[in-house]
C-alpha cells in the first residue's frame, strides 16, 4: 500500500477517525485531507516534527476533511516553522483560511487542475459527484513510479481513472465505500466497487469513509483493507 491511513471513518464515525491518508518524499509530507480528528493524530505520530515540509491536499471543504486545517497551517507556521502548502483546484479553501484568520504568508496555495509539486511527484484533480453546493475533488497523484487515485468523498469514480486502474496505469485505489449498499447520491458503497472492480484487481482497491466496521466484507471480497477502525 502506497498510503499510510490516519483515519478511516465518516463524518459521523469519529471514533474510526476522519479518513486522512499521508506518504513522505525525501522528507516532503503530503497529507490527503485533514479533517477535524486529524491534527491531532498527527501530532501523536510525530510526522510533523520529522517532516522536512507539508503540502495538504484537500478534496473538499466538509469539516470531516478540513476542519483541523487552519489549526495545522497555524501550528506548522508557528511552532514548526516549516513551509506548508495546500492543493485545491478552486477558491473554496482559500476563503475558508481567510475566514479562519489564516495569513497569506503563512501557507503556500496551488490551484491548477495539473500541478507539479516537485520533479517526478504531480497531480490531476478530477470532479467528482458528492454534494451539490460544494466543489469536490478525486486526484491522481504520480510520484516516480507509483500512480495513485485518492477519491475523498464521491459516489462513483470517474470513468477515467477507472479505466486507468483496469488497463494498469493507475495501481492503486482508494475510494469512498461509505455503505455496504447504494445510499443516495453522496456516498460510494462496497456494492458499487464489487460491481466495477474485478476481484483478480481488488487487492489494490483500497475502500475507506466507512460508516460501520466492514472490515470482514472488504476480506470476504478480497478488497484491501486501509486500516482497522480504531474504537469500535
Ligand atoms: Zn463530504
Amino acid at each position: 500500500m502506497i498510503l499510510n491511513f490516519l483515519g478511516c471513518g465518516c463524518a459521523y464515525r469519529p471514533q474510526f477517525g476522519n479518513t486522512s491518508a499521508w506518504l513522505s518524499v525525501d522528507g516532503r509530507l503530503f497529507l490527503f485531507d485533514c479533517g477535524e480528528t486529524v491534527f491531532t493524530r498527527l501530532l501523536q505520530t510525530g510526522l510533523l516534527e520529522r517532516c522536512r515540509s507539508l503540502t495538504v491536499l484537500v478534496t473538499h471543504c466538509h469539516a470531516d476533511h478540513a476542519g483541523s486545517l487552519p489549526t495545522l497551517i497555524s501550528y506548522m507556521h508557528d511552532v514548526e516553522q516549516k513551509p506548508v502548502a495546500v492543493y485545491y483546484p478552486g477558491e473554496d479553501v482559500r476563503t475558508l483560511m481567510t475566514c479562519c484568520g489564516i495569513a497569506v504568508d503563512e501557507c503556500e496555495f496551488y490551484s491548477g487542475a495539473n500541478i507539479v509539486f516537485a520533479p517526478g511527484i504531480r497531480c490531476s484533480a478530477f470532479p467528482v459527484e458528492h454534494h451539490p453546493d460544494l466543489h469536490c475533488y478525486g486526484y491522481h497523484f504520480i510520484c516516480g513510479p507509483e500512480s495513485l487515485y485518492y477519491s475523498g468523498d464521491a459516489r462513483r469514480l470517474p470513468p477515467g481513472v477507472l479505466d486507468a486502474f483496469l488497463n494498469g496505469r493507475i495501481r492503486e485505489l482508494y475510494q469512498d465505500a461509505t455503505f455496504l449498499e447504494d445510499q443516495g447520491a453522496s456516498h460510494g458503497s462496497l456494492d458499487y466497487l464489487s460491481a466495477v472492480i474485478p476481484p483478480s484487481l481488488r487487492r489494490n482497491v483500497y475502500p475507506m469513509h466507512f460508516s460501520g466496521d466492514f472490515s470482514g466484507q472488504l476480506r470476504d471480497r478480497g478488497f484491501g483493507v486501509c486500516m482497522e477502525p480504531l474504537g469500535r
